[in-house]
């Protein structure tokens, strides 16, 4: 069984890995979103939230005499979470993906919640500090998706309407 100071280790690790796929998801979100200038707006805004996360999080690693040289071989781990944002063109693709990524959302401030418990139980100030931080960003992300799901349905919805009535 590995020491406590291993498993934040590897939290922390998993961590990186999940905000390194963060901003696949996010990237490959935002070039899809043209039709939904609000949405596309947060995305954005989120995705320059999620490259700071990840660096603070190597910070944190090597702060601890961590490496994260290794980190990439976890990414794998959350490809599954992603697979409705990549190859498969589905007519309701923008509200999956809103979907995918407010389960990946969710993810992220259930994991945040885990290290910020682990960081605090080991005396480790400052990544807990950090992750109180992010888990805030990860939070409000959540809570916007949340709110913008219905009109987003609407809109994608009288956008398709838009499309039948144009056809001859
Ligand atoms: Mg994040
Ligand atoms: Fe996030």
């Amino acid at each position: 069984m590995a020491t406590p100071e291993e498993r934040l280790m590897q939290w922390l690790s998993d961590a990186y890995a999940m905000e390194q796929h963060a901003e696949t998801i996010l990237t490959t979100l935002a070039q899809r979103t043209g039709g939904y200038p609000e949405l596309k707006a947060q995305i954005e805004r989120h995705l320059e939230e999620t490259s700071r996360q990840a660096e603070d999080i190597r910070t944190c690693i090597v702060r601890r005499g961590g490496d994260t040289s290794t980190v990439k071989n976890l990414i794998g781990k959350f490809i599954a979470l992603g697979q409705s944002l990549s190859g498969v063109l589905v007519s309701d693709e923008i509200i999956k993906s809103t979907v995918a990524t407010y389960a990946f959302e969710n993810l992220e401030v259930a994991s945040y919640k885990v290290v910020i418990a682990a960081a605090d139980a080991l005396g480790d100030h400052e990544t807990k500090v950090i992750c109180e931080r992010i888990l805030r960003e990860e939070e409000a992300m959540a809570h916007w998706l949340d709110r913008h799901l219905p009109s987003t349905t609407l809109r994608y919805l009288g956008l398709e309407e838009t499309v039948i009535t144009a056809a001859p």
